[in-house]
């Protein structure tokens, strides 16, 4: 399905979802991450505010407990497009497999949760 990644833009349910998948991919986003490297502080100071952890992609996806309830929603659907999502040896690589958005309905998962997420932050 190789496909997949290169026209998910034109088939995404949502065209809020290409956005913000588009913007997680190119880190126009404003996680610390990012804007803390506009502020020159050290990572170490680019903190997500409710976690006092580094706020990087990686966080906002898999870990931020801001977003506890729509992660379970988008780990539903990894669960059922990922080969053996929770068998996977470590976050980093569950992480990966998200990112590689291989399915489109793992891709409108993932959309879903960065519009939602946004949203819940302002
Ligand atoms: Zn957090």
């Amino acid at each position: 399905m190789l496909w997949v990644r290169y026209f998910f833009h034109f088939i995404l349910e949502n065209p809020k979802y290409r956005i913000a998948i588009s913007k997680l991919r190119m880190s126009a986003h404003s996680l610390a991450i990012e804007t803390g490297r506009h502020k020159s502080q050290t990572p170490s100071d680019r903190l997500c505010t409710t976690c006092n952890v580094l706020e990087n992609e990686m966080h906002h996806v898999m870990y931020c407990s801001n977003f506890d309830a729509l992660r379970k929603e988008l780990f539903d659907v990894c669960r059922k497009e990922i080969r053996y999502f929770d068998q996977l040896k470590s976050d980093d690589r569950r992480f990966s497999k998200i990112m590689e958005l291989k399915t489109i309905p793992l891709a409108n998962a993932l959309g879903r949760y960065l519009v939602e997420a946004s949203l819940a932050l302002s």
